[in-house]
């Protein structure tokens, strides 16, 4: 893409309304626009990111056996009376409309799935079932203050699984911790994220939440550095590490983010629909339910917020909006024709390139303005480069660049 035709422009400013880090580069960079508290729009940068984190989300949910629906936002409000949510859920969103009826913007879709699958499974045959999508959740969230890490309109994976018994969901439960493991891992933050022992409620003892370290963290947990794991504060008590063997003078205090999280819903939800099946001697059971959520502006809210410097964001490559930011500094002819040249061969190799062909912006301000944007590589073509052979390459985590021909750049570029 080009970049004198991409509609956004970086700014220099912080805007004055925001007061988190994720927020403010990500508005100063043109990733994302604030509509109002908790709600922003992506543009077309940060829905590039956005669309990347939810693929690697899907395969991963493909992986373990998801089928992946698309549920609606519109939900009855009869639906949320059967659970007894539409008074006891706080930050639900009620919207009438001018005939009176009532509905409910849904903040979660255990009120949809459940009835939408009692219209197909009846057998044991029928079970076990993980069901997901990636869909745009509403919540009356009263503490709207940091960016896209806490929206009022904002995009989750759900996954709800169903089974016949506890011992298949405990199996389960168990792939779907590998599965988040490998979600947080290949967005790049795998190495400050850990499992968390966290309350879980009144169905089950624990639920895990997975809580990346940032001190930008609504969270507190401790952390066992040598099992990797850690428990939220609310519910640290000597109890609780005595059970998970847990050393307290071993645990390490860190402020952290909730990325996703996963429960036992036992019959909950189930119950109140009547999702029942069959056993195989023809005898009627209550079907076993788990839910699993990862927040995606979340997710890129905590890559900002954990993995920038002080000029600017660093995207991991498997969610960055380019793979390389070709920047042309100079308007002589030489240059020009190399910089298009270059910028055909990474096109026609399939290598998502956004080129800084804008004209009378100082080489200094493109500069800016890649480390800003933080695509992992960064391409200079200038008479200089030019003079020295190439094309000069540099990662945006690092330092210094090299000089390299355009024939390695492809090489380079083709074997990530
Ligand atoms: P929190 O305790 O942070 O409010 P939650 O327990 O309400 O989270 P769930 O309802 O289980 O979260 O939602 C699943 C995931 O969705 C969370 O782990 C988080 O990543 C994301 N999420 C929840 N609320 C928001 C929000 N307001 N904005 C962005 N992401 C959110
Ligand atoms: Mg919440």
């Amino acid at each position: 893409m080009r970049q004198s035709k991409l509609f956004t422009k970086t700014r220099k400013e912080a805007p004055s309304d925001e007061v988190s880090k994720n927020a403010e580069l990500l508005i100063r960079a043109g990733f994302i626009h604030k509509e109002m508290t908790g709600v922003y729009s992506y543009l077309p940068l940060g829905l590039r990111v956005l669309n990347k984190i939810a693929s690697v989300i899907r395969e991963e949910m493909e992986k373990v056996g998801g089928q992946e629906v698309l549920m609606s936002s519109m939900q009855p409000k009869e639906n949320w009376e059967k659970t007894g949510r539409w008074n006891s859920m706080d930050d639900l969103y009620k919207v009438g409309d001018s005939s009176g009826r009532e509905v409910a913007l849904g903040p979660t879709h255990e009120e949809i799935v459940v009835p939408i699958l009692k219209n197909y499974v009846s057998s044991h045959k029928d079970f076990p079932l993980y069901i997901f999508q990636i869909q745009n959740k509403f919540r009356m969230e009263l503490r709207a203050k940091s960016g896209i890490l806490r929206g009022r309109e904002f995009m989750m994976k759900d996954m709800y699984s169903f089974h016949t018994n506890a011992e298949d969901f405990e199996r389960f439960y168990e792939i779907m911790k590998d599965a988040y493991k490998n979600i947080f891992q290949r967005v790049g933050i795998g190495h400050l994220t850990y499992m968390t022992f966290a309350s879980g409620g009144r169905f089950s003892k624990y639920s895990h939440e997975f809580q990346t370290i940032s001190s930008s963290g609504e969270d507190t947990i401790y952390i066992d550095e040598t099992s990797g794991i850690a428990v939220n504060k609310e519910v640290y008590n000597d109890e609780v590490l005595n059970q998970l063997g847990l050393n307290k003078e071993k645990l390490k205090e860190q402020k952290a983010i909730e990325v996703g999280n996963i429960f036992d819903l036992k019959t909950k939800y189930s119950k109140p629909f009547d999702l029942d099946f069959t056993d195989e001697s023809g005898n009627k059971h209550t079907a076993l339910m788990g839910c699993y959520g990862i927040g995606l502006g979340r997710l890129m809210g905590t890559i900002v917020e954990t993995l920038s410097d002080d000029k600017g964001i660093i995207w991991p490559e498997s969610v960055a909006p380019f793979a390389v930011h070709l920047l042309l500094l100079g308007e002589d002819e030489a240059t020009l024709a190399l910089a298009e040249k270059v910028y055909k061969s990474l096109i026609d190799n399939n290598i998502e390139v956004l080129f800084n062909d804008r004209k009378e912006i100082s080489a200094g301000e493109k500069f800016a303005d890649a480390d800003l944007l933080g695509i992992p590589h960064r391409a200079v073509v200038s008479l200089r480069s030019l003079k020295e052979g190439g094309i000069e390459l540099k990662k945006r985590a690092e330092e210094k660049g090299k000089i390299i021909s355009l024939e390695d750049l492809l090489k380079m570029l083709a074997s990530r």
